[in-house]
C-alpha cells in the first residue's frame, strides 16, 4: 500500500521508506504521486500543522497520507521558537543568526535552566478520512558554543547530556535512534501495523 508523504523533502521520504520496510507500506513523495497543493500552515500546534499538510494532500488523493511537523521548544522561552522554528528571526535568517538571538534571549538564565526539547508530530490520514497523530520528543540542554557538523537546523546547539554531545556530533544512526523524529516515526509504524 502507498503512504504518500506530504513533503517536498525527498530525503525525508527515503528515510521514511526505510523505516516502513516490512510493514506493507511504501513511502511515495507527494510530487512523485502527482500532487503539489499550496499548503498554508496556520495551525497553533505541531499536530494541527501536520494534520493540515496531510489533509491538503488527502483531499486530492484519497489514499493514506502522512505529514510531519517539528521544531525546537526552549523551556525558559515558554516553548519558543516551537512551531515557528524554521521561521525564527525571519525566513531568510541563517542558523548562526538564530543561535545568536537565542543566546541573547537566554542571557542570565542559569545553566540548569537552559533545557529544551525537540518535538516531532506526525499525522496520518486514512483513505476514508479518519486520522491519527503521534508525537516524539527528545530532551536536551542548549550549549553556549555550537558544536558538530552532522544533522541540520538547531542540532549544533542541542546538547544531549546522556551522550555528552550535541545532536550535530552524533552519527545519523545514533541521532535517529534517540530523536524526536525517530520516535514519532516508530510510533507511526506501530499504529499503521495494528
Ligand atoms: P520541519 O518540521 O521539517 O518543517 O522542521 C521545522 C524546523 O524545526 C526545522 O527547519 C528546524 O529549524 C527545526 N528542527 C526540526 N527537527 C530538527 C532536528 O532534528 N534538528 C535540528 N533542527 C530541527
Amino acid at each position: 500500500m502507498r503512504l504518500i508523504i506530504a513533503t517536498g523533502n525527498e530525503d525525508k521520504v527515503r528515510e521514511i521508506d526505510e523505516i516502513l520496510q516490512g510493514t506493507g507500506f511504501e513511502a511515495v513523495s507527494m510530487k512523485n504521486a502527482g500532487y503539489n497543493p499550496v499548503i498554508v500552515e496556520d495551525g497553533k500546534t505541531f499536530e494541527e500543522n501536520a494534520l493540515i499538510k496531510a489533509r491538503a494532500v488527502h483531499s486530492l488523493s484519497k489514499e493514506y497520507v502522512m505529514a510531519d511537523d517539528s521544531g525546537l521548544c526552549i523551556d525558559a522561552l515558554n516553548g519558543a521558537p516551537g512551531i515557528f522554528s524554521a521561521r525564527f528571526c525571519g525566513e531568510d535568517s541563517t542558523y548562526e543568526e538564530k543561535f545568536a538571538a537565542i543566546f541573547e534571549m537566554l542571557k542570565g538564565v542559569p545553566q540548569d535552566e537552559r533545557t529544551a526539547h525537540f518535538v516531532c508530530a506526525i499525522a496520518v490520514v486514512r483513505p476514508d478520512g479518519t486520522f491519527f497523530t503521534v508525537r516524539g520528543e527528545v530532551n536536551g540542554v542548549l550549549c553556549e558554543t555550537p558544536a558538530g557538523e552532522n544533522g541540520f537546523g538547531y542540532d549544533p546547539i542541542f546538547y544531549v547530556p546522556e551522550f555528552k554531545m550535541t545532536t550535530a556530533q552524533m552519527p545519523p544512526e545514533q541521532k535517529h535512534a534517540i530523536s524526536h523524529r525517530g520516535k514519532a516515526l516508530r510510533a507511526m509504524v506501530e499504529k499503521l501495523s495494528e
